[in-house]
């Protein structure tokens, strides 16, 4: 292929026990997937006919052990701690009985927000890209196989800041389950192998400040450590 200048590298995470690594296609998100979260934001739990996705950047992807840069245009950066499932295939109109054959694992992250700009999308009904979608505005862990731990319907997922606890919930408490959030994705976008899926946040958002030490943790799948540079 003759392009006018070298192509990106594709960006990629490691997988846990072996050397080769998941590469990534897209990066999406669903909002408001905790009822505890959405009444901490003033926002309305998501509901049956009303799932919130937006998106991030693949190349917001950053990996375990990082320093993720403060981002800039912001003074109030949150931390939301998230189970992420990565897909091994795709698919449109994906039943919902059929949706964790896509599924390759499972990690944990953080969806990374400016809080005070998406404060102002909401009030001004605009895009949430520019507070959700920013470089390296998605730290992810390792990925664990389900051929090696299954598909986790309840696991402690908890944040650490400095070692104290902020965030601290289990997954069985989100409105979406895993695979009612790949059926309504998959009628929004044609899901391919390689995507990600950040499955909300549960309550306990705060803001994290240059310096500062994260340890999210899904209990028996994986860990996610980094610093606020
Ligand atoms: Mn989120």
């Amino acid at each position: 292929m003759d392009y006018v200048f070298a192509p990106p590298i594709a960006p990629s995470l490691p997988i846990a026990g072996s050397s080769a690594r998941f590469p990534l296609r897209r990066v999406f998100c669903i909002g408001r997937n905790y009822a505890e979260h959405a009444r901490e934001m003033g926002a309305e739990v998501a509901n049956r006919a009303a799932p919130v996705f937006f998106c991030k950047p693949a190349d917001g992807v950053v990996g375990d052990g990082a320093d993720v840069p403060y981002p800039s245009a912001t003074a109030d950066l949150h931390h939301e701690v998230e189970m992420v499932v990565a897909l091994a295939a795709g698919g449109r109109d994906v039943p919902a009985g059929r949706a964790l054959d896509l599924v390759f694992g499972y990690g944990v992250g953080l969806d990374l927000t400016r809080r005070d700009l998406q404060a102002v999308a909401k009030a001004r009904s605009l895009p949430w890209d520019v507070a959700k979608a920013f470089d390296h505005s998605a730290p992810v862990s390792p990925l664990r196989r389900a051929t090696e731990i299954g598909h986790p319907a309840r696991a402690r997922l908890t944040l650490e800041v400095n070692g104290s606890v902020r965030q601290d919930a289990d997954i069985a408490d989100m409105v979406f389950a895993v695979p009612e959030i790949v059926a309504e994705l998959s009628k929004l976008f044609e899901l391919k192998a390689g995507d990600l899926i950040f499955t909300g946040t549960p309550a306990g958002v705060a803001a994290l400040a240059r310096g500062d030490r994260f340890r999210a943790e899904l209990a028996g799948v994986a860990v996610l450590e980094g610093r606020i540079v």
